[in-house]
């Protein structure tokens, strides 16, 4: 479970304080799939990079799978995120010169997994994501939906607790960001909570709950209808 406190960010800029996040209380269980929305400088990647321990925060309390995260040393918060969190972005982050089995094998070359095991595992997952025929494709011979599964097969490959992705669909158009998000409740529906940040109404629509930020607070949550079939 994610639990936070009356967490508090500010930004330093000389003598200058941009207070972005006020005093965010939020709980998500495992296995929920949320949105975080809101409009473009409302602090839906900071929020989502103190999830992800890249950055700290100033005050609060920030509860991952009820530890405390704060003021971790870099080894501590690497060894967190390495055991508990996967990572997807707007821009794929995919190295140009591996190919598809290759970026996704790479989280266990850092875990020392010898290559043609590793190779073995990423080519599972990438089968899973419907790209096993593209295995030994470079990203530049990608669609940008391809791609993007290629990330997500990546994130997954340590089998981590918690998926946060920031704006997983912002460079993809509405027909592949669909099946993006289609497969992160696919994702989602082994039991990994998934944490989506998107700025896109209709994204945010095909997860199961949404927490709006505005002015450094949640101003409103709440679960869409799911009257409307997915088209
Ligand atoms: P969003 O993802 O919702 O667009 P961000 O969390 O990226 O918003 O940014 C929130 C605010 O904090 C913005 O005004 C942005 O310019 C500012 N900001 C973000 N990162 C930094 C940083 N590293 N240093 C200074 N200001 C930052
Ligand atoms: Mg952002």
């Amino acid at each position: 479970m994610i639990a936070l406190n009356n967490l508090h960010k500010s930004y330093f800029n000389g003598s200058n304080q941009l207070h972005v996040l006020k005093g965010i209380d939020l709980e998500i269980q495992d296995g929920e799939l949320v949105s975080i929305m809101g409009s473009s400088g409302s602090g839906k990647s900071t929020l989502l990079n103190i999830l992800g321990i890249l950055d700290n925060y100033d005050e609060g309390n920030y509860y991952l799978a009820d530890k405390l995260i704060k003021d971790l040393n870099e080894t501590k918060a690497a060894w967190y995120r390495n055991q508990m969190i996967g990572f997807v972005f707007q821009s794929f982050n995919l190295i140009s010169f591996k190919n598809a089995v290759e970026n996704v094998a790479l989280p266990l070359y850092y875990q020392g997994v010898p290559r043609k095991k590793r190779n073995r595992i990423a080519l599972e997952f990438l089968d899973e994501m419907g790209l096993k025929d593209w295995a030994d494709h470079l990203p530049n011979e990608l669609s940008g939906g391809q791609k993007q599964r290629v990330a997500i097969a990546r994130s997954l490959i340590t089998n981590p607790n918690v998926i946060l992705a920031d704006e997983p669909t912002g460079a993809l158009d509405s027909q592949t960001s669909y099946e993006v998000m289609d497969i992160f409740k696919k994702v989602n529906e082994k039991g990994i909570t998934v944490i989506i940040v998107t700025h896109e109404k209709d994204i945010s629509e095909r997860t199961d709950r949404i927490i709006h930020l505005a002015d450094g607070l949640i101003d409103k949550e709440y679960r869409p209808k799911k009257t409307m079939d997915y088209v």
